[in-house]
């Protein structure tokens, strides 16, 4: 692990904070050098805990004055090295900020940056209220970090991902300014949209430390199914067919066999059956709902589904639970196997069988296991090429099979990463992505954090940078 300890002075930070809100003891640095992702861990010189944001905006004033680099961190969820403080510096750890004021009138809730996505779904089912992008990490990632990632999950190709609900943020800039963007409003075309240009912005433009966010109605009617194929492309056809009808599903999710399989032996128990596998939920709050469930499951028996299995309300937590496994079963797959990355691609749906196919293409002309599994309704595919720990040689052909899958996607008219972010990972995506609009993301950059301090090294590559 990286320590160059004294890297930045932070003595600063007692004149700041509380003594109790800072530390730099090993310990505490080497838990926060490195996020869930695949990357090496950083070690920061400094790690602190402000508890408003006056506090927030007092370190970041003190810290850009002397040039130091703040990394802000909130669950450590990140799946691309987000959170990773590559430049050593402070990382500004905002778990402690954790109000929630809920407007069940107004639709809306407003909310602290470290609040954990499921305990705020806690509070808003108290009002019949959710927070609906769906996340499979909820029990760790928090409303800050899901912000700056623009995260989203099974739900989102019903309602839409984290961006789509953001109304209006407090933000503390890289020198130390507090500015609000947004309003707390479902509409405004007043100015520039500045909320905007901080979502999915992953920390490099400075902290948010507060958000209005659009909450909906918990559905009154769900219906769910477990459905299986004789083949993956079979299986990805029948989801681009069902977007296609204009059948809008709260999730439809792709598993491969391998991931059913991995899932079954992390669990040690039969909770999937083990083969190309569809699970669809639908929501209504009036009538409707049979029709759309039975339209689905004509469209997948035109595709051949060797099984539906209709999945009560009381059994779709164990379904989604099951589905939720799947990273942890991926990490936890043999002795000695671990993902070399997590891939996080998104195509036209109409792509969709395509890119599954090309990465199993890709995956077994270079001899790589790749489970895949994906918010399919969305063209969105996770793959994690599963190398021997230690082999080179391995890692290096997963690394062809990664940039063939992005490639690919990219040139289908798809993104990099569809909710994990670019983070460190992804950056070298980013000219083939972007094109000359690249330009204008560090045109941004520098305007907002021309010190260059705010989380450097993340998303925009360096001018030097070959980027793809
Ligand atoms: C098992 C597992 C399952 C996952 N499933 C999903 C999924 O379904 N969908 C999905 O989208 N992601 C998923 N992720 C990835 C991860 O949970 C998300 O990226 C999440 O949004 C990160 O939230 P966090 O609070 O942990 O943020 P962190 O990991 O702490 O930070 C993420 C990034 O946001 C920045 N940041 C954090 N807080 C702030 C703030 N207050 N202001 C400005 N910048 C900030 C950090 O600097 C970093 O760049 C999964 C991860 C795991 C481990």
């Amino acid at each position: 692990m990286s320590d160059k300890a004294s890297s930045h002075d932070c003595g600063f930070l007692e004149d700041v904070l509380p003594a109790d809100r800072i530390a730099v003891d090993r310990s505490n640095r080497e838990e926060f050098a490195l996020d869930a992702s695949v990357h090496e861990p950083v070690m920061p010189d400094a790690v602190v805990w402000p508890q408003s944001t006056e506090e927030v905006s007092d370190v970041l004033a003190a810290a850009h004055e002397r040039g130091v680099p703040v990394t802000p961190w909130s669950g450590g969820s990140g799946l691309e090295g987000g959170g990773i403080p590559v430049e050593h510096g402070i990382v500004l750890n905002v778990k402690d900020m954790t109000g929630v004021d809920v407007e069940p009138e107004n639709l809306q809730a407003t909310v602290g940056p470290g609040v954990v996505y499921d305990d705020l779904n806690e509070e808003l089912a108290k009002h019949g209220l959710r927070f609906p992008p769906g996340i499979s990490s909820g029990d760790i990632a928090t409303i800050g970090g899901m912000i700056a990632t623009n995260a989203s999950g099974f739900n989102a190709v019903k309602y839409g991902e984290t961006r789509d609900h953001v109304r209006r943020l407090e933000v503390v800039l890289p020198d130390g300014e507090v500015v609000e963007c947004g309003r707390g409003v479902v509409k405004t075309s007043s100015g520039y949209s500045l909320k905007d240009l901080f979502v999915g912005s992953e920390g490099t433009f400075g902290v948010v430390t507060e958000a209005t966010i659009a909450v909906s109605g918990i559905p009154e009617h769900k219906r769910a199914a477990l459905v299986t194929f004789p083949s993956r492309t079979e299986a990805c056809a029948a989801v681009a067919d069902v977007i296609g009808a204009g059948l809008v599903p709260a999730a439809i999710e792709f598993v491969d066999t391998l991931t059913t399989e991995l899932i079954n032996e992390y669990r040690d128990a039969d909770a999937l059956t083990e083969a190309p596998t569809l699970i669809l939920e639908f929501h209504a709050n009036n009538s409707g709902i049979e029709e759309d469930v039975e339209f689905a499951r004509g469209i997948c028996e035109d595709h051949d589904a060797s099984s539906w299995e209709a999945v009560g309300e009381r059994e779709m937590d164990d379904v989604w639970s099951a589905r939720r496994d799947a990273l942890p079963a991926y990490r936890a797959h043999g002795e000695d196997l671990e993902p070399a990355f997590l891939g996080d691609v998104v195509v036209p749906i109409a792509n969709y069988p395509e890119l599954v196919e090309m990465v199993a293409d890709a995956s077994e002309e270079l001899d790589v296991l790749t489970p895949t599994v994906g918010h399919a309704g969305d063209g969105n595919l996770h793959y994690a090429p599963l190398v021997p720990e230690g082999d080179e040689d391995a890692r290096e052909r997963a690394s062809k099979v990664h940039e063939r899958v992005v490639e690919a996607a990219i040139d289908m008219g798809g993104t990099a990463t569809g909710e994990h972010g670019v983070g460190l990972g992804k950056r070298k995506f980013m000219r083939r992505e972007h094109g000359g609009a690249l330009e204008l993301m560090r045109t941004l950059k520098d305007a907002v954090d021309p010190a260059g301090t705010m989380n450097p090294g993340k998303v925009v590559p360096d001018v030097d940078d070959s980027s793809k």
